[in-house]
């Protein structure tokens, strides 16, 4: 292996197991995690990546079947255990990302007693994303609406019942995010969704997926490049 092929940083991505509606995997927010790591790693250069930690910190999702989880300080120690575990192994830089929104309390948690060798990443959304393209966030959904079934179309077709998709709570987040965040989704949605999967293809998939790891790419690139 060239010299500057020898890898210095390691992405570390956090998933979930948790539902997401009848049509796709519970393991879809560990698959966009490993994917958008490999890709990210494949464009940064002497980049390797760990494993996608694949289960979260999902409460909110607890009262649908397939869901596991984690306290946030339990994960935010593991995070951290992690870290110490690829700092022996000579990583010299460790960036950390979550493919699941519901992590971000741990890794804040985690941050409290990682090193500055450690960067973590802000929460990427790719609703967004789809705007551009007139598709409203509501649709695009923030949890197993368009935007994450066109991603797991991107990464594996198969893995997605796109037969089985159906609607689930379309209006305004923010409307809802009290209820989320305390009795969790199912009073507002009775199928797990949060957004309308209908439509949803693996070219959206991979505009999602490119604009994040563009994102996760550039965060990297500046941190190593001592500018933050
Ligand atoms: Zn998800």
């Amino acid at each position: 292996m060239p010299a500057h092929d020898i890898a210095h940083t390691v992405l570390l991505a956090l998933g979930a197991t948790e539902q997401h509606g009848p049509h796709l995997p519970l393991a879809t927010d560990t698959l966009i995690a490993g994917a958008v790591a490999e890709r990210a790693a494949r464009l940064l250069g002497g980049t390797a990546v760990a494993l996608p930690v694949p289960v979260g910190a999902s409460s909110e999702h607890r009262e649908f079947p397939g869901t596991i989880s984690l306290p946030h300080e339990v994960l935010a120690a593991l995070v951290a255990q992690l870290c110490d575990g690829l700092r022996r192994r000579g990583f010299r830089r460790i960036a950390v990302f979550s493919a699941h929104g519901g992590n971000g309390r741990a890794l804040a948690l985690a941050a409290e007693r990682l090193g500055d060798d450690v960067l973590i990443l802000p929460d990427f959304r790719m609703a967004p994303v789809l705007a551009g393209l007139g598709i409203d966030a509501s649709r695009a959904g923030a949890h197993a609406g368009l935007a994450e079934t066109s991603a797991v179309m991107a990464i594996n077709a198969r893995l997605v019942r796109i037969d089985l998709a159906e609607p689930g709570y379309v209006g305004a987040l923010e409307e809802i995010w009290g209820v989320l965040t305390t009795a969790g989704l199912r009073p507002v949605t009775a199928n797990g969704v949060l957004g309308d999967p209908r439509g949803a293809s693996p070219a959206l998939g991979e505009l999602c997926l490119e604009a994040w790891v563009a994102a996760v790419v550039e965060a990297v690139a500046r941190w190593r490049n001592g500018a933050e």
